[in-house]
């Protein structure tokens, strides 16, 4: 299960990461409104906790940005004491669920659990560009009728690409996204790596998928 806190208090932030991973979740953290809608529109989250007072964009229209384009991930608010009028705000805008800070861990834990009982065991979407298929039920790429095999790294690296099909996409980017931050920026770690997954995924086909973009990164497409 992946979680996604949008949350300005780093040490609020930090401290549901722990209790979540705790539990067993997967958690990415965004710290301003604006990274917050960028990282929930790339990924597909379960859940998203999401503060209202956020930096840059506040988390009432972060919201209703992710509902006006169909996003249906379960949101539970954190509001602060006594704003009433923030929750109904919230719940006006598409949120499911709202808490109230400061709250207890076990409170949220209550919350998310619900919620996420709520949304219901999802089918895993099948990802396909071309004949290059990611079912990410089994976890098994092909291409063809031809299977792959690629170690966790590079299954994360295709899975993001393929999220992101015909959009290019630099190497900050991908950083970010695979490894959870990004590092030396002298490093080509990137570059190493989209080179092993195009070895296992283009050398024996005769139709390129992974592009390099000269200057900029790359891109998978047809
Ligand atoms: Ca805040």
């Amino acid at each position: 299960m992946l979680i996604l806190i949008v949350e300005d208090e780093r040490k609020i932030a930090s401290f549901i990461k722990k209790g979540l991973e705790a539990e067993g979740y997967t958690v990415d953290v965004a710290f301003d409104g604006e990274e917050g809608l960028r990282v929930a529109q790339i990924n597909d989250y379960d859940l998203i906790l999401l503060d209202i007072m956020l930096p840059k964009l506040d988390g009432v229209t972060l919201c209703g940005h992710l509902r006006e384009e169909g996003k249906e991930t379960p949101i539970l608010m954190l509001t602060a004491r006594d704003a009433i009028s923030e929750r109904v705000l919230g719940l006006d805008n598409g949120a499911d669920d709202y808490l109230t800070k400061p709250f207890a861990f076990d409170e949220l834990l209550a919350r998310v659990r619900a919620l996420l009982r709520r949304g219901g065991p999802k089918v895993p979407p099948k990802l396909q560009v071309a004949d290059l298929i990611l079912d990410s039920s089994t976890q098994e790429v092909r291409r063809g009728e031809r299977p792959i095999q690629l170690t966790s790294l590079e299954y994360r690296l295709l899975t993001y690409l393929m999220h992101n099909t015909g959009r290019v996409l630099n190497r900050a980017l991908i950083e970010e996204h695979v490894w959870g931050s990004s590092f030396d920026s002298f490093t080509n770690t990137v570059d190493v790596y989209i080179s092993k997954l195009r070895k296992k995924i283009d050398q024996e086909a005769n139709k390129k998928l992974i592009h390099t973009v000269r200057g900029i990164g790359y891109v998978l497409k047809e």
